[in-house]
């Protein structure tokens, strides 16, 4: 089927996904419409569909009808497909990163334009993976021939948040994709424009129906996707509570669900750590320029006593720098949070801080001073010191600008408490000592454990987190042979 033109620019983009979904190759129009705001102005940027039962049904009925030819494709030629749309994302990057700014409000320079890149980068990662769909021989009987082959699950479920919306989806469409899967993808009620281009792209070298994006609420989309009788697997990332629905959905139907939670991250920082690079690996580690809206931000530091004063003066000297401000500016560090809901979330956390006897709660840089931005989301980068370990911005998920200081003293006591939580996504230990390093990385109870550096997901780097950060690993190739493919044994024995 001939596809509708790309749009070219961000407003474009906003009119051609006016209330629509993604089904079998074009758009359609829903039934209902969300209102999205852009979160820098409070104005509504656009409408998404408020899809039902009905719309969902469809996308699902348009995976199914693809999924036969899609797997009868050879593997490699399928990543070709799929390389090739990584390769097409990067010439949609500047209005792709745009439209993802407006509806996030995470900083264009900073955020956005980096997130298509790493997105673009794992479609091209997995599409080079096609040839490792294989299986084994096994040497069981020498008259027997015993093998295993890998198999397509059928129509994968991938339901999204809205913090990085683009480089998850692509975590999850592309290993699906090239092992042999259809796709409907249930984009973020708070940013689904951005996701909706970027699978436009991807679907451009596609058959028709091989992708699909719903868009919706979680209570009607995400749900009726996740009940639906012919999806085969679904792989969530979000909230801890969301996935506890979604795992429960899964588990009805007796189908695979792959998980990526919420965590309270841990960053340790030994006596001989070199502070220049811990300053700047603290900002970088709790993703203050995505306003700490990361699952991996590094929201716990643990910093010896003999750093502790030294380390919070420079990184608040450091917060002080970065620039506020409106989200499409080649100027600003740091955009805003991306709802009222996520804004009051991360407020009620730090009142509960002010309120806690003899804690300081450091607020840093400046507020924008736009008339043209609306000044409800924009938030300081706050550090907050002498807390309890058990007051809640210590244990629980903050998803903002938040980071708690903690100091230490005895090693084996601050590993016990960097592992005294019931997440475990990421963690990040800062020390020049190899001896150290390779102890703390083996005691700390984490998926994702680094040391003197903190990058976030990257292609070939498998990433997934222990406890209730969730279940199964993304962006390797183990991610799409465990969690898209099943495994076929077969045993064949010839009267010869
Ligand atoms: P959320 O759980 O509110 O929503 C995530 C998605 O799930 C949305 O598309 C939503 O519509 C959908 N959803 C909600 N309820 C559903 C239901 N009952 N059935 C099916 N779908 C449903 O999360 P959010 O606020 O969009 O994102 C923030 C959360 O995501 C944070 O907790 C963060 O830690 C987590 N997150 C985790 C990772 C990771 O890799 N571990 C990455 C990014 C974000």
């Amino acid at each position: 089927m001939e596809h509708t033109p790309l749009p070219l620019t961000p407003e474009a983009a906003l009119a051609a996904y006016e209330g629509v979904n993604l089904i079998n190759g074009q758009r359609v129009a829903a039934q209902a419409q969300l209102d999205v705001l852009n979160p820098a102005t409070m104005q509504v940027l656009g409408h998404a569909a408020a899809s039902g039962a009905m719309e969902t049904d469809a996308a699902v009925a348009a995976a199914k009808a693809a999924g036969a030819d899609w797997a009868a494709l050879p593997a490699r030629a399928r990543g070709k497909l799929v390389a090739a749309a990584g390769r097409a994302m990067l010439a949609e990057l500047e209005t792709v990163a745009r439209l993802l700014a407006m509806e996030t409000g995470k900083a264009l320079r900073t955020e956005c334009r980096g997130e298509v890149t790493v997105a673009a980068d794992l479609l091209e990662f997995y599409g080079g993976l096609g040839s490792e769909l294989k299986g084994e021989t096994i040497p069981f009987n020498p008259r027997i021939l015993t093998m295993t082959t890998r198999e397509p699950l059928g129509v994968v479920a991938a339901i999204l948040p809205w913090n990085v919306p683009l480089v998850l989806m692509m975590l999850k469409i592309a290993p699906a994709l090239v092992a042999g899967n259809t796709v409907v993808v249930k984009a973020s009620e708070e940013a689904p424009f951005a996701t909706l281009l970027a699978a436009e792209v991807v679907m451009s070298h596609l058959p028709d129906g091989v992708l699909n994006v719903v868009c919706g609420t979680g209570a009607d989309c995400g749900a009726a996707l996740t009940a639906h009788e012919d999806v085969a697997k679904i792989t969530f990332t979000g909230s801890e509570a969301a996935g506890e629905t979604v795992y429960s959905a899964g588990a009805k139907k007796i189908i695979p669900v792959s998980l990526e939670l919420g965590g309270k991250s841990p960053m340790i920082i030994c006596p001989d750590a070199n502070l220049d690079k811990t300053v700047a690996g603290a900002i970088s580690g709790m993703r203050f320029t995505r306003q700490g809206q990361s699952c991996t931000a590094a929201s716990r530091i643990y910093v010896h006593a003999d750093l502790y004063d030294d380390f919070t003066a420079r990184l608040t000297g450091e917060l002080d720098r970065l620039v506020i401000g409106d989200p499409l500016d080649e100027a600003t560090d740091v955009g805003t949070i991306v709802s009222t809901k996520q804004a009051a979330t991360i407020a009620r956390y730090v009142a509960m801080a002010e309120a806690c006897d003899g804690a300081q709660v450091i607020r840093c840089a400046t507020l924008p001073d736009d008339a043209a931005l609306s000044p409800e989301l924009f938030m300081l980068p706050t550090l907050i010191t002498d807390l309890p370990d058990d007051h809640p911005c210590v244990t629980e998920e903050i998803f903002g600008p938040v980071a708690v200081i903690l100091k230490w003293s005895d090693y084996d006591d601050v590993i016990a408490r960097a592992n005294d939580s019931r997440y475990g996504l990421a963690a990040t230990v800062w020390t020049t000592n190899i001896a150290t390093a390779l102890d703390a990385t083996a005691r700390l109870n984490a998926g994702y454990v680094q040391v003197n550096q903190n990058l976030t997901i990257q292609p070939n780097v498998s990433y997934g987190g222990f406890g209730r950060s969730g279940l199964g690993k993304e962006a390797s190739l183990e991610a799409m042979l465990e969690h898209f493919t099943r495994k076929k044994t077969i045993v064949m024995a010839f009267d010869i």
